[in-house]
């Protein structure tokens, strides 16, 4: 691994390039640098490198990096399974919200911001099935997306998803085509609140195909900031 403004400058190229052969305008594809378990000097240093978006998922780490790195502007994102006892560390920093996956999760969120302010989110949908994942089954999604349009202080933005963890580019490819077809179904039904626009699919290991299938949001981590050790 080169360093973390040497890891950035590649993908963000990579990024680029990727879009532009898949006939997509590299503008419409944001980047979230995953900082799990990084320290906050390591974050300032891609913070000179130009990247503003960092995400993390734990909402104790969130709320210490953010604390440590006030002033820098930058945008936060939380990505993580999140807990409802944790919404009140999270609320107030996140931008954005990866993993809203159940109702009674949404609830505890409205209930900490204003109607005039509502909270941006994505709801996490599990692709693959694994047992091991977060995330709304497919099929529960429709009537998960109705409760939550009843709270006007949740925003909901699109969808999220982790790729299939098999390192079957096949497999990784049709849940990621999936997601999109998920999105653009819902997105014929009229919601009060919600405008299903953004797609969060792609990590370090498949983010070219994420990119291909419709990623608007990718969320890269070791492809950044090397492997984890932590
Ligand atoms: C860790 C993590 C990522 C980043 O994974 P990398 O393989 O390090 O790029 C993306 N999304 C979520 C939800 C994560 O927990």
């Amino acid at each position: 691994m080169g360093t973390i403004a040497d890891n950035l400058s590649r993908l963000v190229e990579e990024i680029r390039h990727t879009a532009r052969s898949a006939g997509r305008n590299p503008a419409g594809i944001r980047l979230v640098a995953i900082s799990k378990t990084v320290d906050p000097e390591r974050i300032r240093e891609a913070r000179a490198a130009g990247q503003r978006l960092f995400g993390e998922n734990r909402a104790q780490d969130l709320a210490a990096k953010a604390a440590a790195l006030a002033g820098l502007d930058l945008e936060w994102h939380f990505v993580g399974h999140l807990q409802t006892n944790k919404v009140r560390q999270v609320v107030p920093l996140a931008a954005l919200v990866h993993s809203l996956d159940r109702i009674e999760l949404a609830e505890k969120i409205a209930a900490r911001v204003p109607p005039a302010a509502p909270q941006p989110v994505l709801v996490q949908v599990n692709m693959s099935g694994e047992a091991s994942k977060s995330g709304v089954a497919p099929a529960d999604l429709p009537r998960l997306l109705d409760r939550i349009a009843l709270l006007p202080e949740i925003s909901v933005r699109g969808l999220m998803t982790i790729g299939p963890l098999t390192g079957d580019d096949h497999a990784v490819r049709l849940a990621f085509r999936r997601l999109r077809e998920a999105l653009e179904r819902e997105r014929t039904r009229e919601r009060p609140g919600s405008s299903l626009t953004e797609l969060s699919m792609g990590m370090s290991g498949d983010f070219a195909i994420a990119i291909q299938e419709g990623a608007t949001i990718l969320r890269i981590g070791t492809a950044i900031f090397g492997t984890r050790t932590g």
